[in-house]
């Protein structure tokens, strides 16, 4: 065993450390690179209390080794991934409820507790978390903070910055810092720690406000020749003034792929899918239904659907969440990315993706929340055939291209992990990136946490570069 390891084992026991290369090679990848890519770290620790992160944090700082905090590994952007080795922290075993606080609405959580658990908590006292990542099942509540994630009720509900209030996080020498309510100030120091995707301080308490559930909920789905349509309807449903809690698309290529699967795509055959929710008490939302169903049908659909009942409502969203199983069964590897465009324009980006699956010999679905703009351009690869990873990263890479000739965001969900780094100076300018430079290192100057992701690397200066790479520069 390693020095390090030792001191890990020594803080944390030697059953939390794992060095065994077998065992180091789960944790080589995370759902982006579940088809492909690895990269092993050196140790994977278990920390069970902010008091034992705080403790690993330290020894890593000691040796000067990199970490990289984990939750449940479902990130798509490779950010949960030691690149070049490191300590892998993995929050799974924190998952404690600290506090249930009904009558203030709010749920004080350990990182590690799964995002459903929360769920399955508000539900209990009914009320409502609303941050629904497709990944609920799986993800942990601090990778949702990490990456602030949202889901398909984002559009009404907003996204997990909207409902994070407090924090308790250890910085990357091990100091234990307390954000939000509950401590004096801080709260735009959480917000900071919302989306930083684990490289500016590792989240171990999480204190998540909650609200009233909604009274009534009503599903409709429509279907579509092409997503022409589905972006009409977004705009005839701006254009009747209704805000729907949910607006989600599906393309054709992904109706077939869950049709494949022998499941009941809804609308087999149509070009494209729009499932509209709308909560609310139970007047409001029965007089929105029949709007929202005249402004499906004024925008071309070629059949609505109107859920009758509960049972109904989730056969109608059971096309929406089989799309990720089907996908895989479809095809073993995916380049999946998540770029967000202005709404009207989420059509003209599906053409764009299409154009370069054909162009580059790799199939697309693309699906996602209409109402955000957000869209999941899913290219179908198989990784063990050479050269598909690189024809779908090509395919993905004119993507983002188009995304920000739009004036779009390379992520509307996922981060940008290590996977999108080549394309976020592009997008935010070299003076922003400065600025983030500069926030990361005031929290962590010598680069230990979460090193290669969100943020790319200052280009170097002439001092930094060797004597005879500047020669050749000059010459
Ligand atoms: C099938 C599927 C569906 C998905 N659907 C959605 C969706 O609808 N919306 C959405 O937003 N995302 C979605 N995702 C992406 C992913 O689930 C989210 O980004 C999620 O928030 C990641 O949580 P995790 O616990 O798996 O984090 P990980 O993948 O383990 O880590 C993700 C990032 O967060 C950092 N991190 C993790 N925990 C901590 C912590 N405690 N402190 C500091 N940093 C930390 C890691 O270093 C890494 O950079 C989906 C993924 C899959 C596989």
């Amino acid at each position: 065993m390693s020095t390090l390891a030792r001191d890990l084992a020594a803080q944390v026991g030697p059953s939390r450390v794992m060095v065994r290369p077998a065992d180091l090679a789960s944790y080589a990848f995370d759902a982006f690179g579940a088809a492909g890519e690895r990269h092993l770290p050196d140790a994977i620790v278990f920390p069970g209390n902010t008091d034992e992160v705080s403790a690993v944090m330290r020894v890593c700082a000691h040796h000067g080794v990199p970490v990289v905090p984990r939750g449940a590994g479902t990130g798509y952007a490779g950010g949960a991934v030691a690149l070049g080795g490191g300590v892998v922290l993995n929050l799974c075993r924190m998952t404690r409820v600290l506090a249930r606080e009904a009558d203030a609405m709010r749920v004080l959580v350990e990182a590690g507790t799964i995002t459903a658990q929360v769920h399955h908590l508000a539900a209990a006292q009914r009320l409502y978390y609303p941050p629904d990542p497709g990944s609920a099942p799986t993800s942990t509540i601090g990778g949702n903070v990490a990456c602030n994630a949202s889901g398909a009720h984002h559009l009404l509900y907003g996204g997990t910055a909207d409902y994070l209030v407090g924090a308790t996080a250890v910085l990357a020498d091990g100091r234990i810092v307390r954000l939000g309510e509950g401590a004096d100030g801080g709260a735009e120091l959480l917000r900071l720690l919302c989306g930083s995707e684990g490289t500016l301080a590792v989240v171990t308490e999480v204190l998540l406000r909650l609200v009233p559930a909604p009274a009534t909920r009503a599903t409709l789905a429509a279907a579509y020749d092409g997503m022409q349509g589905a972006t009409d309807a977004a705009a005839a449903l701006v254009a009747a003034r209704i805000l729907p809690a949910a607006l989600e698309v599906i393309d054709g290529a992904a109706l077939d792929a869950v049709a494949a699967t022998g499941a009941d795509p809804v609308a087999p055959g149509a070009g494209a899918l729009v499932l509209v929710e709308l909560e609310g008490d139970a007047t409001e939302v029965a007089a929105q239904v029949a709007a929202v169903r005249t402004a499906l049908e004024g925008a071309g659909a070629t059949r609505v659907i109107a859920a009758e009942d509960e049972q109904e409502s989730h056969r109608l969203w059971a096309t929406r969440k089989a799309i990720s199983a089907a996908v895989a069964a479809v095809m073993i590897g995916k380049v999946n990315e998540d770029v967000c465009v202005p709404r009207d324009r989420v059509a003209e980006l599906v053409t764009v993706a299409r154009a370069a699956g054909e162009r580059h010999g790799v199939p697309v679905v693309t699906f996602g929340h209409l109402g955000d703009g957000v869209v999941h351009a899913t290219f179908l690869i198989d990784p063990r055939r050479r050269g598909d990873r690189e024809r779908g990263d090509a395919a993905a890479a004119k993507v983002f291209g188009a995304v920000l000739d739009m004036g779009g965001s390379l992520t509307g969900e996922h981060g940008c992990g290590y996977v999108k780094l080549p394309f976020v100076e592009r997008q935010l300018g070299e003076d922003t990136l400065r600025l983030m430079r500069r926030i990361k290192a005031s929290l962590d100057p010598r680069g230990l946490l979460n090193p290669g992701k969100k943020i790319p690397p200052a280009p170097q200066t002439p001092a930094e570069v060797e004597p005879s790479a500047v020669e050749a520069a000059a010459h």
